[in-house]
């Protein structure tokens, strides 16, 4: 029997839908202009140029996977539930090891399929015991915020329950937070820098997040993107400030924000993944140009463009 959905207001079902589809996209547009498919200096130009990646399939990577098993146990629960959520992952792991994922992943996924309840213990034992400061629980949560955007303080703390299953440490765990409150704060139209970082547990995520708030919107992304960090170090607090920074700077553009961030390279799939899902948690995607739509690859469940 499927529990009653939790007590409260209404979660923003078709806010999180399209902050899914949107991070979606950024997943698979941002995953395009790797070194795999096209040169460093042809990326370059091509994203100066604003020139549409011409590949006819835009397949999304981990970020999405990962936002996938989000977006299923809110579905069937109504709030995070940490096991449950585990055994999502693991699932959605299962069904395609080759999206993309990093080495934490790789080493925590498998053994959570046979052993969900032990999340706690098996993600602690990652990365010497530290537990993973990766940018992965930050690019999957946008959806989370925008469900649960009526309530601030409930988008930080359902962040910190799906952040734990995977990434233990403090870092991991903030960068959810960071990027949940900037998509719920998105959703009703408030989004800013200052007031994302003021809600973001205390330590190099949230100091990222500030300097972010300082950088004037006139300035040049890549050069946003060196003040601020890329993801090149796959850290939570070298991704989460820039992808950020781009989508306060385009809050009611998703195509503007995702060249913007394309331009600072990097993790690029993941920040563009981030920067998206807040971004079109407020525009959704009607904006973007067709030809986008129909080469991302669909979601399951969801008509093809
Ligand atoms: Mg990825």
């Amino acid at each position: 029997m499927t529990p009653a959905p939790a007590p409260g207001p209404a979660p923003h079902r078709a806010a999180a839908r399209r902050s899914l589809e949107g991070l979606a996209l950024g997943d698979a547009f941002g995953e395009r202009w790797f070194p795999l498919f096209r040169e460093p200096k042809e990326a370059y130009e091509q994203i100066r140029a604003r020139r549409m990646p011409e590949e006819p399939d835009w397949h999304w990577t981990d970020d999405t996977a990962m936002a996938l098993g989000i977006q299923r146990v809110l579905d069937q629960y109504g709030e995070i539930r940490q096991q449950e959520l585990a055994a999502a992952f693991a699932l959605v792991y299962d069904a395609d090891p080759a999206r993309g994922y990093g080495y934490g992943m790789h080493q925590l996924l498998p053994q959570l399929l046979h052993a969900p309840a032990e999340w706690r213990r098996l993600g602690g034992e990652l990365f010497d015991g530290q537990g993973s400061l990766g940018n992965g629980a930050a690019m999957r949560v946008a959806p989370l915020g925008a469900w649960f955007a009526h309530d601030l303080q409930r988008v930080a703390e359902q962040a910190v329950l799906s952040a734990e299953v995977t990434h233990a440490h403090p870092d991991g765990i903030a960068g959810a937070v960071a990027v949940a409150v900037a998509a719920a704060l998105s959703v009703r139209g408030e989004l800013g820098l200052r007031a994302v970082a003021a809600a973001t547990p205390e330590g190099p995520v949230r100091e990222g997040i500030e300097r972010a708030a300082d950088v004037p919107f006139t300035t040049e992304p890549w050069r946003a993107a060196d003040l601020l960090g890329n993801g090149q170090r796959v850290r939570a607090d070298d991704t989460v400030p820039f992808a950020l920074w781009s989508a306060a700077r385009h809050p009611d553009d998703l195509v503007s924000a995702l060249w913007t961030t394309a331009e600072g390279f990097g993790d690029v799939d993941t920040t563009c993944a981030i920067t998206a899902g807040v971004v079109a948690a407020r525009t959704g995607t009607d904006a973007v140009p067709k030809p986008w739509l129909t080469r991302r690859e669909p979601l399951p469940g969801s008509p093809a463009a």
